[in-house]
């Protein structure tokens, strides 16, 4: 088969055959495509798009593109979540343990910043040492120990989305609803999960802008998901404003800390208490989302949520005092306050605009090979509707970016 044939009937809108697309995700995954005819596909997918039947082809020849867990041998159930993509979307790191702790493994592949949104396994890199690259093995075995695991894209897993999604990232390509969908639908078939939540983001700071795109992207990946099997639902949520008030890497981390020991922002722990409740209903933890809300704030309440988060941190080659002291946590060089310039109400904050300051900052890609600089971001310590004052304050707070 040509790749060059392949890229020409997408980009003059003909639907690729089942046998196109799993070529193309087994050459491109074995090396024999290069980067820049991929780029070229994914771009003309962008622009294009791709039929259900298309969408559907390529999520399974991406989950098939490596190994797929059958994680039964190691736990009964295991229950998964997955954010498209957010400005100050820290939600996997205080859900899945309050998840785990209250008895329901959690083995999750994440992934690395795309575009202007953070990427778990980044922030979770603020601790030095901290590893995402499990061997299959080294992922049952820390399942089995403490119901918690936090993987990236490996050779073995999903391969072929590891390489699109670093592509995608610096290729103009990532707001795509089939891309989108074949990207997370893949990780999530091949990582063995029994249930499925999806965190489907809409607004400024999200990938997609209209509330039709998000929909239209949840039914998506809802029916790939049943269709495989897996009991699978998706949330829409708000994203034209940053999640909570930290945006960077190090700063993020440190938010959820002080979440999981009760000290988190509001909307911020609404949210991950509305993704935690859904994940204990889909295990069975709970039969109403409201039993399973006041599970999991007991499990951050008798801090055992923030004792998994420890042992993730340390099972993974981090250090737990970092947990236990997050200050501890990379620091930028030097922080800058901005004050209101006058008085009001904030009526909106651009969360699209926030991430990627916080990208050109140093906290994210802008081509493959960059590497990331942890410490730096802002803290908007306002949400939208918040009285400011001009005098010199934001409620005593100055907004900060952290250099
Ligand atoms: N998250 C993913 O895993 N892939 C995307 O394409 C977007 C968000």
């Amino acid at each position: 088969m040509q790749m060059i044939e392949v890229i020409r009937q997408k980009r003059d809108g003909a639907e690729l055959t089942p046998r196109q697309i799993e070529w193309f995700v087994e050459a491109y995954t074995r090396g024999e495509v290069p980067d820049y005819q991929a780029a070229a596909l994914a771009m003309a997918i962008y622009l294009q798009g791709m039929t259900r039947q298309e969408t559907v082809n390529l999520t399974l020849a991406m989950a098939q593109s490596g190994e797929q867990l059958d994680l039964h041998d190691t736990v009964p159930f295991v229950v998964d979540k997955h954010s498209s993509g957010g400005v100050g979307d820290k939600t996997t790191l205080v859900v899945l343990p309050l998840v785990a702790a209250c008895n329901v493994p959690v083995g999750k592949m994440s992934g690395r910043g795309l575009g202007s949104s953070g990427g778990t396994l980044d922030k979770m890199e603020s601790f030095p040492g901290w590893s995402a690259e499990l061997t299959l093995k080294q992922f049952k075995r820390q399942l089995k120990e403490i119901s918690l695991v936090l993987a990236g894209q490996t050779t073995e897993l999903a391969p072929a989305d590891g390489k699109l999604y670093a592509l995608r990232d610096v290729t103009g390509t990532i707001a795509s609803i089939p891309l989108i969908a074949a990207s997370i639908m893949s990780k999530k078939l091949a990582a063995g999960a029994d249930a499925i939540v999806l965190d489907v983001k809409v607004g400024k700071g999200a990938f997609l802008a209209t509330l039709d795109d998000a929909r239209n992207l949840a039914t998506q990946m809802v029916e790939i998901g049943q269709d495989a099997g897996r009991k699978t639902v998706a949330l829409i949520a708000d994203m034209n404003q940053p999640l909570g008030h930290a945006v960077g890497n190090a700063l993020e981390v440190k938010e959820a800390i002080s979440t999981l020991n009760g000290e988190g922002p509001g909307d911020f722990w609404a949210h991950c208490l509305e993704i935690a409740g859904h994940m204990l209903v889909l295990a069975g933890a709970a039969t109403t989302l409201e039993e399973a809300r006041q599970l999991a704030t007991i499990a951050r309440d008798d801090g055992r949520a923030f004792h998994k988060f420890r042992l993730l941190v340390e099972h993974q080659g981090g250090s737990a005092s970092l947990v236990d002291d997050p200050t501890k946590i990379a620091v930028a060089k030097y922080t800058d306050s901005v004050y209101a310039s006058q008085s009001g109400y904030i009526t909106g904050i651009d969360a699209g605009a926030v991430g990627w300051r916080c990208l050109t900052l140093g906290g994210g890609r802008t081509v493959k090979t960059d590497s990331i600089d942890h410490a730096v971001g802002m803290v908007i310590p306002t949400k939208v509707g918040d009285y400011v004052k001009k005098t010199g304050s934001i409620r005593h707070y100055p907004c900060q970016r952290h250099i």
